[in-house]
């Protein structure tokens, strides 16, 4: 399969690691928007929020247990950070592969759209 974050997931791309266990991999984002903009994916491909289902939905909890160690990594847990998910043509999603955008590191902008 031609997915771009499944070759970063098996390290046929590289890409600057913050956090890594059996199920999930973080790097940065190579277009930050943010001082701190690391992207959380499962390492079995997921499409999108789209396809979270009663089989795979486990991964998502692991996905914030992960995320929750990563802010405190970052040094971003008390000033505060944002998740966001893409998710289709609207949702502007680029890759297609189930990732949670991790920003942080300034005050972020109060317009979610
Ligand atoms: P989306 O627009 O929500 O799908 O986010 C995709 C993100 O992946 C964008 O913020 C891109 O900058 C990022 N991205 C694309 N290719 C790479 C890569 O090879 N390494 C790291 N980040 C990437």
């Amino acid at each position: 399969m031609d997915c771009i974050f499944c070759k970063i997931a098996n390290k046929e791309i590289p890409s600057q690691v913050v956090f890594e266990n059996k199920n999930i991999l973080a790097f940065k984002d190579l277009n930050p928007q943010a001082p701190v903009h690391i992207l959380v994916i499962p390492k079995n491909h997921i499409p999108s929020i789209n396809e979270i289902n009663s089989k795979n939905s486990s991964i998502v909890a692991e996905i914030f247990q992960a995320i929750n160690q990563i802010v405190e990594q970052e040094n971003i847990k008390e000033s505060g950070y944002r998740v966001i998910s893409n998710c289709g043509e609207d949702g502007c999603q680029s890759v297609q592969h189930l990732h949670f955008h991790i920003l942080g590191g300034k005050k972020l902008s109060e317009t979610l759209s």
